[in-house]
């Protein structure tokens, strides 16, 4: 049955007896989870689980070029009759009622539910099709550069690329599929900026954890499952992460890379949205409202130096360094420089710290903060940041921009 009502989670989860002691703990997860060499060539008996025959796929045109023979041929072998439509690249209503009109125009096909397949934008949109449609989703990431495959929600922007913030759904996606090969073939900042996007889940969640006001994106308490998941997800980043960047670059896939996908994709899909966010999304969320940052860096490269002033403003300097040496040696920004943002920029800062004061994650830090202490945490990153290059170089970061 289509739908045409947005979906409030906090609505569902908060309690009504006027205290906040009471909320409950939620996990969410998607039904199956599939990875591999190869998986995307096996897609029609994946889709026969749900059961689908008539999926709708979601595709961008290079996309089709580049995967479409292995889905059609998978989907033919397996008797299923799919209808391919082209994405055409951002996440925003207009694309989500263009693509809604074209399915409902094709009438011969009775479509049972939506593949996504291709990067962040794409899989959004899917989930925000399929929603409408009344359909299950099914989502297949070409990228292992975000956390979005496995979450039950999706972040709309307008036609021009401005965030609109997220709409929320009540069935995560019921198959998440992702082929290691195909998140091996491209470009190695890609995997880096999920590791940055992955590596702050646990830190987040723990913060989140911790204060008995914070709340998860759904508005419910986080679990400990979800902190466990985070804190394996660090742990395996720093020690494969590097490994997972030269089976990248040599274009193989191994264990290393199994690991790193893995951890950028299920466990850091499943540790943010049942363990929360805090500080370090909204710093790097902030980031955005500086149009040079927001064409030029990706999600998990300014999540990375968010963490890095959370872990600051928390007066966490052990863990700051640590993932700072981390973060340098894959390639992920450690310094304002490598964010395109001047240290004497005072009037870029204070928007910047501005927007994150007001974020709604940064009410998950348990501390009273002023946008000066933000700006300050940041001026101290900058310094860290910058020390950590000279002692080792900045080779991670210059290799990939
Ligand atoms: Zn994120």
């Amino acid at each position: 049955m289509a739908v045409d009502k947005p979906f409030r989670p906090s609505e569902v989860f908060s309690v009504e007896d006027g205290t906040d002691q009471n909320v409950p703990r939620v996990f969410i997860s998607p039904a199956r989870y599939i990875q591999g060499p190869d998986v995307l060539k096996h897609i029609g008996r994946y889709l026969k689980i749900l059961p689908s025959s008539e999926p709708l796929i979601l595709i961008s045109s290079s996309g089709e070029n580049r995967f479409g023979s292995f889905i059609r041929d998978s989907l033919r072998k397996n008797g299923l009759n799919g209808l391919f439509l082209n994405f055409n690249g951002e996440c925003s209503m207009d694309e989500i009622e263009r693509i809604l009109s074209m399915a409902k125009q094709n009438d011969s096909h009775n479509l049972d539910c939506v593949v996504a397949v291709g990067g962040g934008k794409c899989v959004d949109t899917g989930k925000s099709v399929a929603y409408r449609m009344g359909l299950p989703s099914v989502i297949i990431p070409s990228l292992a550069s975000n956390d979005a495959p496995c979450s039950a929600l999706s972040v709309i922007y307008s036609s021009e690329g401005v965030s609109q913030g997220a709409e929320y759904f009540p069935d995560s996606p019921a198959i998440v599929v992702v082929d290691s090969k195909i998140v091996a073939e491209a470009p190695v900042r890609y995997l880096v900026s999920g590791m940055g996007d992955a590596m702050a889940t646990w830190y987040e969640a723990k913060t989140c954890f911790n204060n008995l006001t914070g709340r998860t994106t759904v508005g419910a308490r986080p679990t400990l499952a979800a902190g466990a998941i985070g804190e394996l997800c660090a742990t395996t980043l720093y020690e494969y992460g590097m490994a997972g960047v030269s089976a990248v670059e040599q274009g193989i896939v191994n264990d290393a890379l199994e690991r790193i996908v893995e951890s950028n994709t299920l466990l850091s899909g499943l540790g943010f949205e049942s363990g929360g966010l805090a500080g370090a999304h909204s710093v790097a969320q902030a980031f955005t409202v500086i149009p040079k940052v927001q064409e030029t860096y990706l999600h998990g490269e300014m999540v990375a130096f968010g963490l890095l002033t959370q872990l600051v403003f928390e007066d966490d300097g052990a863990e700051a360094e640590k993932a700072a040496e981390f973060f340098a040696k894959v390639g992920l920004p450690v310094n304002l420089k490598q964010l395109s943002v001047e240290r004497s920029d005072k009037n870029s800062l204070e928007r910047i710290m501005t927007a994150a004061l007001n974020a709604s994650t940064m009410r998950n830090e348990p501390m009273e903060l002023k946008r000066s202490d933000l700006i300050d945490a940041a001026l101290v990153v900058d310094k860290i940041g910058t020390q950590i290059l000279d002692n080792y170089s900045d080779m991670g970061y210059s290799k990939l921009h």
